[in-house]
């Protein structure tokens, strides 16, 4: 089995705040047509501060790891997806526990907790045109292919695909939580601004352990 080590994670996070920088733009222009226009900001705010964190100290486990990436980001992000996102983090890091070293099957077990810690903040179902509607599905990829004894990088390389697919998923979605279901049948159309992040985080993991 191989082993995903917190140097991995800690890059996996990094990565994801590389993205969330490039596309910030992209990802506020998707929030302006269905929500307030700050998606990208609130996203990059809060992966910033994340790496602020990270480059004063190094955390030597991943609950450190993630317990330091959720606090920042609920703590430094306004919007909806700041208690979101930070209680995804949180959730995963106690999940993965006070260890350097976890086996793929541990990353997906961390990942279904921070996933089900998400839920029973936000109470997204399917459907309901969420950063839940690509998270679910990378998941649901990312452990049948860890079930199936895939390697963490085509593991998340599935995930990262199923989570392109799920985020594509939300454009003919009427919205109904967060702020674009004030809109409702005109939010569809429209790409979900969350799942695109969601995507992203995806994307990162899969770029990090491909290497
Ligand atoms: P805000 O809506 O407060 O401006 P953001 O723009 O940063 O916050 O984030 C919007 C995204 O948050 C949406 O695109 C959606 O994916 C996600 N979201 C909003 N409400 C919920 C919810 N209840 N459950 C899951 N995701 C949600
Ligand atoms: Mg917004």
């Amino acid at each position: 089995m191989d082993v995903v080590t917190v140097g991995e994670l800690e890059a996996w996070v990094r990565h994801f705040a590389e993205l969330v920088a490039t596309q910030r733009a992209y990802l506020t222009e998707l929030d302006s047509a269905i929500g307030d226009a700050d998606h990208g900001i609130n996203m990059d705010r809060g992966m910033q501060a994340v790496l602020a964190k990270l480059d004063a100290a190094s955390p030597g486990t991943a609950d450190a790891l993630f317990k330091t990436v959720g606090m920042t980001l609920v703590s430094s992000i306004g919007g909806a997806s700041g208690p979101l996102y930070g209680t995804f983090f949180l959730r995963f890091g106690t999940a993965c526990g006070p260890r350097a070293e976890l086996s793929a099957h541990d990353v997906v077990k961390a990942c279904r907790a921070g996933i089900e810690g998400l839920v029973a903040r936000g109470k997204p179902e399917l459907g309901d045109k969420t950063m839940f509607d690509s998270l679910h599905p990378a998941l649901e990829a990312l452990d049948a292919a860890v079930g199936q004894g895939l390697p963490p990088e085509a593991a998340f390389a599935s995930a990262w695909q199923a989570a392109v697919r799920g985020r594509d998923e939300t454009i003919p979605m009427v919205a109904r939580k967060g702020r674009a279901s004030y809109l409702g049948e005109r939010s569809a159309g429209h790409q979900d601004p969350g799942a695109t992040s969601a995507a992203l985080l995806f994307e990162a993991a899969a770029r990090v352990f491909e290497a």
